[in-house]
C-alpha cells in the first residue's frame, strides 16, 4: 500500500529549468544522514570572543557602525581573512584551458548584534531594521565604490556545518568583480522567460501560490483530472512580501521571501519594505526553529547585479532571500549528478511551517 503522501518524482525549478530536484518521500525509505542540531548558545557575552563588546581591538577597523561606534549594536569591519582583496595586482591571466581572474573585490564581516547568542528570530524589530538597513547601505556603497565590482553577495552562515567558524551572530559579504553563476543563472532564465511570457517568473510564482486551488482538466473530456492546491507553499505573508516554500528546491526545509510587488534590486528597498521585510523574516525564522529545533542554516540575498550583462533585466528579475537550512548531507549521488534528493515532500514542509505558529 502506498501512503497517500508519498512522492517520488523529479522536478523541474521553474526559475531555472537547468536544476531539478528528486522529491522522493516514500515511507520506508532510508533516512539520509542527518546534519547536526546545534544548541541554542544563550550567552550575552563571552570574554575571548573577538566579536563581543570590549574586544574590538582583536578585529580589523570598524568599516561603519550602528547607530554609533561608542554604543554599536551593529558592527561592520574588514574580514580578517578575506577570501578577495584589493592588495593583489595580478593581471587576468589565460593559459590554455585555464583562466585566472584577478581576486579583487571586498570581503567584510556584518557584527549582527552586540549580545553573543542573539538568535535572528529573537531580535527586536527594530533591530531586524537596522540590520537590513546595514546589509543595503553596504551594498549600495560597495556598487557605487568601483565598477569593476559586478555583485555584492550579503550571506549569513549559522553553525558550522554552515561554515561558520566564530559562533557569535554575524553575517558576511563579499564584493566581486563576477556575477556568481547562481545569480547569472536566474537572470538568464527569467529573462528568457520574460521574453516568452512577457511576464516576470517570480511574479508569476507569487500569483500561483496565492491561488488557492488549481484544477487541471483533460484537454479531450474536459473531465477533471486532478486538483491541485497551489497555496499551500505559502508559509508566511506580510503586507509587502511572502515567504514561500519552493515547490522545487534543494534543501528539505528552504524557504524564499520575495516582494510582493515587482522589484529588481534589493537597494532600493523603502523604510517601509524593510519594515515588513523584517517581520516576514523574523516570522519565518520562527517557525524554521519551532520545527527544526536549532537547526544550521545559510540565507543570502539575490538582487539584479551590476554589469551588461544583466542591464534590461529590471522587468524580468524579482530580488529575494533564500533561506537554506542544513539538515542533511549531501551524498555523492546529489554532488556528483547535480539532482538534490529531498525525503520531505515541499507541501508537507510548508503544511508544517505554517501550523507552526
Ligand atoms: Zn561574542
Ligand atoms: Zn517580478
Ligand atoms: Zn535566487
Amino acid at each position: 500500500m502506498i501512503d497517500e503522501k508519498t512522492v517520488r518524482e523529479i522536478r523541474i525549478n521553474p526559475i531555472t529549468p537547468s536544476e531539478s530536484v528528486l522529491v522522493a518521500s516514500a515511507r520506508g525509505l532510508r533516512p539520509r544522514q542527518e546534519e547536526e542540531r546545534i544548541p541554542h548558545d544563550s550567552r550575552a557575552h563571552v570574554e575571548t570572543c573577538p566579536f563581543c563588546k570590549g574586544n574590538e581591538d582583536k578585529t580589523p577597523p570598524t568599516i561603519t557602525a550602528m547607530p554609533d561606534e561608542e554604543n554599536w549594536e551593529i558592527r561592520v569591519v574588514r574580514n580578517l581573512f578575506p577570501v578577495l582583496g584589493t592588495d593583489s595586482d595580478q593581471k587576468n591571466i589565460s593559459f590554455g584551458m585555464q583562466q585566472v581572474m584577478d581576486g579583487y573585490g571586498h570581503h567584510e564581516v556584518i557584527i549582527d548584534h552586540h549580545n553573543h547568542g542573539m538568535e535572528v528570530y529573537e531580535m527586536s524589530h527594530e533591530h531586524l531594521e537596522m540590520l537590513i538597513a546595514v546589509y543595503r547601505n553596504r551594498m549600495e556603497e560597495l556598487f557605487n565604490s568601483d565598477e569593476r565590482l559586478k555583485y555584492v553577495l550579503v550571506f549569513k552562515n549559522f553553525g558550522s556545518a554552515a561554515g561558520a567558524s566564530i559562533k557569535h551572530t554575524h553575517s558576511q559579504l563579499i564584493a566581486m568583480p563576477i556575477v556568481p553563476e547562481n545569480v547569472y543563472n536566474e537572470v538568464i532564465s527569467s529573462q528568457a522567460y520574460f521574453r516568452k511570457h512577457h511576464q516576470c517568473v517570480f511574479c508569476s510564482l507569487i500569483d500561483e501560490a496565492l491561488t488557492f486551488e488549481a484544477t487541471i482538466y483533460s484537454r479531450e473530456s474536459g473531465e477533471v483530472r486532478r486538483k491541485i492546491d497551489v497555496g499551500q507553499y505559502v508559509v508566511e505573508r506580510g503586507e509587502r512580501f511572502i515567504a514561500i516554500k519552493p515547490f522545487a528546491s534543494r534543501y528539505e526545509w528552504e524557504v524564499h521571501i520575495l516582494p510582493l510587488e515587482h522589484q529588481s534590486d534589493f537597494t532600493k528597498i523603502t523604510p517601509e519594505d524593510i519594515a515588513d521585510f523584517s517581520r516576514v523574516l523574523k516570522r519565518t525564522m520562527q517557525r524554521l526553529d519551532t520545527v527544526l529545533g536549532g537547526a544550521q542554516y545559510n540565507y543570502y540575498f539575490h538582487t539584479v547585479p551590476r554589469c551588461e550583462e544583466s542591464s534590461g533585466c529590471d522587468e524580468s528579475y524579482h530580488w529575494h532571500m533564500e533561506i537554506c537550512p542544513r539538515t542533511s548531507i549531501p551524498s555523492g549521488f546529489e554532488l556528483g549528478s547535480g539532482l538534490f534528493i529531498t525525503t520531505v515532500s515541499p507541501e508537507d514542509a510548508a503544511t508544517r511551517l505554517r501550523e507552526a505558529l
